[in-house]
């Protein structure tokens, strides 16, 4: 089914806002079988809206509706579309109950111009708002069917997403449904060398991505129901762990940091980290994961020398003869922060973040990152580019993958 996306309102032509129920729902319809071939924006206009509707069915034959559906004179957007399909606005009594509820549960008067929200055009099929007081309608007539939604996005959103997408997916009877596997310490075009068999298939597809230092593959299948979709997914993501297991640490949204603070609570390995470049971030970012403080005592922010030494015991001779942004540095922060901390592993970081301060010798973007543990401490050296923040955010990915991989390759149970 094709489909048109028409956001209502003059704010958004203004520029006053960003239309991101156009983006909402773009990415929404496309799974339930639906392919988005326009998106119009409009004002709060009675004439140009008419048009705009006009000109959307003769291109598609699904329009979606976004905004103007509130109780004020500006908000036309249910007028109009009844106009344009020749129906009567009339009062529907259970949407009229469930807006005085709403006022009664918020303890406000309801306004005459509310009631104005009542009134659907005839026939339609209404959508309940569980999240504001607008319902959502749709209207389907001589093949063309239109959608409309509130322009709040958080009115807007579950309405798609209860109403609408199961609506949406028994109409084209097909539903589509991704899973994704995600993995690190292996390049997109090798991860794509060892699937390309699979990335011929036509229903589930295989696709590769590489974000950040990150490859993902992710499986797509289009299907009547979602359970058939896993049906369809299922087999293939089968081979690929089969062949990439090894490199796979998680799936969908979840995180390599989350993934790597689960595995650390699993094998009882605590950490600490020693940051320079980094300012805390590494700490951060593993203390954001719930239940990190079974494996996460303490973290050193060392920035300037003094607390490199101070604080950790980095010898004056290695700074004076080596620099902070060294081999050697990173080795003493990461056995430092381990003796300091008492726990199992230690990571450091230390570098040239930019934009300035480089040389040629010591590039902007060189950093070293070092861990200790029982084995002994390993350091290597990473030559990044990009801005300052570019530069820390991926240094902090590369610790993590290093500790995973660590962490991995030792595979007893500390
Ligand atoms: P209300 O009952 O709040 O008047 P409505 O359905 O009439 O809702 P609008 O009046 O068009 O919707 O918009 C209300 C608010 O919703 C806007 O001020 C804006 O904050 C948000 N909004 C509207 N359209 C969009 C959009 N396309 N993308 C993001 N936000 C939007
Ligand atoms: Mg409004």
């Amino acid at each position: 089914m094709k489909a048109e996306i028409i956001a209502v309102g003059t704010e958004l032509l203004l520029g006053q806002i960003v239309n991101t129920n156009a983006r909402d729902l773009a990415s929404g319809l496309s799974d339930c079988g639906v392919i988005v071939y326009y998106q119009t924006v409009v004002g709060d206009n009675p004439g140009r809206l008419k048009q705009a509707i006009a000109d959307a069915y003769e291109r598609v034959d699904l329009v979606i509706l976004t905004g103007g559906l509130g109780p004020t004179k500006d908000d036309l957007t249910k007028e109009i579309v009844a106009e344009y399909f020749g129906k009567k606005l009339v009062l529907d009594q259970p949407s009229l109950d469930r807006i005085q509820g709403y006022f009664d549960r918020m303890g406000r008067e309801m306004n005459e111009t509310n009631k104005k929200q009542a009134y659907m055009p005839e026939g339609c099929i209404i959508l309940e708002n569980n999240c504001g007081t607008a319902p959502g309608l749709i209207v389907e007539e001589g093949g063309k069917i239109a959608i409309l939604l509130p322009g709040p996005p958080k009115e807007m959103n579950p309405m798609f997403e209860e109403k609408v997408k199961p609506w949406l997916s028994g109409k084209t009877g097909s539903t589509i449904k991704s899973r994704t596997l995600k993995m690190t310490d292996i390049g997109e075009s090798n991860m794509a060398a060892e699937v390309s068999d699979l990335m011929e298939g036509e229903n589930p597809t295989v696709a590769p991505y590489a974000k950040e230092g990150e490859s993902e593959l992710r499986i797509t299948a289009m299907a009547k129901t979602e359970e058939e979709a896993d049906g369809l997914i299922e087999p293939v993501a089968k081979e690929i762990y089969a062949r990439l297991g090894e490199y796979i640490y998680g799936e969908d949204d979840t995180t390599l940091v989350e993934a790597l603070v689960k595995k650390l609570i699993e094998k009882k390995i605590t950490i600490s980290t020693a940051e320079s470049c980094t300012g805390g971030l590494i700490a951060s970012e593993i203390t954001s994961v719930a239940g990190s403080s079974e494996i996460f005592g303490s973290g050193y922010v060392t920035y300037a020398n003094s607390a490199k030494m101070k604080m950790l015991g980095v010898k004056d001779k290695t700074l004076a003869d080596h620099g902070a942004v060294s081999e050697q540095t990173a080795k003493e922060m990461a056995e430092g922060a381990r003796a300091a901390s008492g726990a199992d592993i230690a990571v450091s970081v230390t570098g040239i973040a930019g934009p300035g301060g480089g040389t040629p010798e010591k590039p902007v973007g060189l950093v070293y990152m070092a861990l200790a543990d029982d084995k002994g401490t390993i350091v290597k050296k990473l030559n990044l580019d990009g801005s300052r923040d570019k530069v820390r955010r991926r240094t902090v990915k590369y610790v993590f993958k290093m500790v995973m991989q660590r962490i991995d390759e030792k595979g007893d149970n500390k």
